[in-house]
């Protein structure tokens, strides 16, 4: 018998290449997306087969999934600074709401649930690298607080279950995460870098550029994602790649992977921007035995080789093209 696996914001970049992931791994994948952020594109290729399916759902509305289920991945949630400004209430509703949806879910179906939380757990972090122990230093009536503070929650609502109930549940915190199918115009560095050197504008950096990241590559990701939930423990993972760069830096690799003749300008860092961030991973590692392994310049070509492909039309959307509910 196929394993039967939810996963929320099936249609977004993160959950898109998860269901591609547990399909190849022959699990019958039932993804569910309200498509405010996500994109049916993203998943098209898999409707043809007879192990998936598609729900149309918010994730913040009652949950039903008719059958069994055996893991429930809540990965659901806008995840872009822009969407925070833009759709502040939907964010936090979908990672308080949302995740009470799935732990409701995974009791009555016995279900294991993993969560994707995230770095920005960590605020502007006070110690670097940051590893699971750290508590963070987050603004929560900032800018990014509807994220941050809903990613909290979730991390507590999810271990709750955890241990008053029993559930079995993993916590993942990602960190920036790179690769085919990112929203073009969504506001972040690096489709914001390649969509302008596409577009022949200037790339535009945010403060002095002195800020650091620490970026992987999405197929790294997911396997780091599957090991965790396949593994039996269930306190906070980190996942990311532990190399870090400037985004100055970043912003030159971009200019010279397009060969744009365009160059770097300066604009105000956004309140609350952290200026460092990079995973410690000595635990994941341990206890998965997993470390990435795509160099940063094979996964920036593979990004930029996506983005191209793309209509030019794509190039100057909205990062929203629909009202929200
Ligand atoms: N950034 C930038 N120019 C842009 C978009 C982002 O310099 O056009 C900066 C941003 O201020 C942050 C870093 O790049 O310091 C990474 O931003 P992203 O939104 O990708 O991720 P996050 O800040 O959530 O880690």
């Amino acid at each position: 018998m196929r394993k039967r696996i939810l996963i929320t914001g099936g249609a977004g970049f993160l959950g898109s290449h998860l269901c591609d992931r547990f399909i190849k791994e022959d699990f019958h994948v039932i993804a569910m997306d309200n498509l405010i952020t996500g994109d049916l594109r993203n998943i098209e290729h898999l409707f043809k087969l007879p192990n998936f399916e598609f729900y149309h759902h918010d994730v913040s509305k009652f949950i039903h999934v008719p059958g069994d289920l055996d893991y429930i991945l809540h990965f659901a949630s806008p995840a872009s600074p822009i969407d925070y400004l833009k759709i502040p209430i939907q964010t936090l509703k979908v990672g308080s709401l949302g995740i009470h949806n799935c732990l409701g879910l995974a009791r009555v179906k016995g279900a294991r649930v993993l969560i994707a939380s995230t770095s920005e757990i960590y605020g502007d972090p006070l110690v670097h690298p940051q590893n699971e122990d750290y508590w963070g230093n987050v603004n929560p009536i900032g800018p990014r607080g509807v994220y941050d503070e809903a990613k909290r929650f979730q991390e507590a609502m999810t271990m709750a279950y955890h241990t008053y109930h029993g559930l079995e549940t993993r916590i993942v915190r990602i960190f920036n995460t790179y690769g085919p199918r990112m929203r073009l115009n969504d506001g972040r560095a690096l489709p914001a870098f390649i969509g302008q050197a596409l577009r022949g504008e200037d790339l535009t950096v945010f403060g002095d550029g002195s800020q650091t990241r620490s970026f992987c590559y999405v197929d790294d990701l997911v396997d780091g994602i599957y090991r965790l939930l396949l593994s039996d423990y269930a306190q906070p993972v980190n996942i990311g790649n532990p190399i870090e760069i400037t985004i100055k830096d970043f912003a030159e690799e971009i200019i010279k992977l397009t060969g744009t003749s365009q160059k770097v300008i300066y604009r105000p860092l956004p309140k609350d921007d952290p200026k460092q961030r990079k995973p410690d991973i000595t635990r994941a590692k341990e206890i998965l035995g997993w470390e990435p392994k795509v160099e940063r310049a094979e996964g920036l070509k593979k990004t930029y080789e996506y983005f191209k492909s793309l209509p030019e039309s794509e190039l100057f959307r909205e990062p929203h093209g629909r009202e929200f509910n």
